[in-house]
């Protein structure tokens, strides 16, 4: 990936991490999204310290993903600092797990909002470059949730699900100008997102995983960057499943 530039929302802790050293290893410079707090700015500086330490190349830029003009602004100062984009990893996202009952509607919105209107506005904000170019790689953030559902996770699902047909549709639109899109669908991964999952939930789930472990963010990343790749450029509308076997077929 040494000419490549790849952009990761979300990308200064957790899987979004683990996906921007990954693509750093392979060679791809890198620019790691953060949310515009201080505490992900420290995160996102920390990251690209790790990389530039690895031998490799980064950049962090802020974006709340969820806003446009702050995506449109993300999009042109990476397209002026790197002069272009070729990978782009939609992996910023949040739970607001509850039971329908109980889910306010800021719950659904601030989930929807940030998991999926978030991959609408950064996919528009870089395939018209992506096209020009006539080469991108689009990956996105879909979960285990997202196709067989998961009690309490209402929005959550939905905005996994929408990942997958947002992802099948754009593959479409875009084939004709090298550009592939395709979804990776995690299972249950360890990071701040399930770490406050009880103890119970996360023991039972072993019971359906026939691996019998959770897996690591690192092999997400591994995944992710296959389908970010050269070799994959006859993949795409994919969904790839990396969860240990808990969803087959
Ligand atoms: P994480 O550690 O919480 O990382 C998510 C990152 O996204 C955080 O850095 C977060 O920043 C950022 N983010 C959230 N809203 C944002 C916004 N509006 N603008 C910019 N950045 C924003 O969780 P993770 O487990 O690595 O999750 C990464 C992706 O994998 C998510 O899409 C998640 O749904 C998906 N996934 C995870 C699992 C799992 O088991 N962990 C399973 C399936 C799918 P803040 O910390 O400031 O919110």
């Amino acid at each position: 990936m040494k000419e490549r530039v790849a952009l990761v929302t979300g990308g200064s802790q957790g899987i979004g991490r683990a996906i921007c050293e990954e693509l750093s290893r392979r060679g791809a410079t890198i620019i790691v999204n953060h949310y515009p707090s201080e505490s992900d700015a420290e995160k996102a500086a920390d990251t690209v310290k790790a990389i530039e330490t690895a031998g490799g190349k980064a950049m962090a830029l802020q974006a709340d993903v969820t806003k446009s003009d702050q995506v449109d602004k993300m999009i042109k100062d990476a397209l002026e600092a790197q002069g272009k984009i070729d990978i782009l990893v939609n992996n910023a996202g949040i739970t607001r797990d509850t039971l329908i009952m109980t889910m306010a509607e800021e719950d659904w919105d601030a989930v929807l909002t940030t998991n999926l209107k978030s991959a609408f506005l950064c996919s528009k904000a870089v395939v018209r470059s992506m096209m020009r170019q006539r080469y991108g790689r689009i990956v996105s953030m879909s979960s285990v949730s997202g196709i067989a559902g998961n009690p309490g996770q209402t929005n959550y699902s939905a905005s996994k699900a929408g990942i997958i047909g947002f992802t099948k549709s754009l593959a479409r639109e875009v084939a004709a100008r090298n550009i592939t899109v395709n979804a990776v669908a995690p299972g249950f991964i360890p990071t701040e997102l399930t770490q406050d999952l009880p103890e119970e939930l996360k023991q039972g789930s072993l019971g359906s995983i026939p691996l019998k472990r959770w897996g690591t963010p690192e092999e997400i990343a591994y995944a992710v960057a296959f389908l970010a790749s050269d070799e994959a450029g006859y993949i795409t509308g994919h969904i790839l499943s990396v969860d240990g076997g808990m969803v087959m077929g």
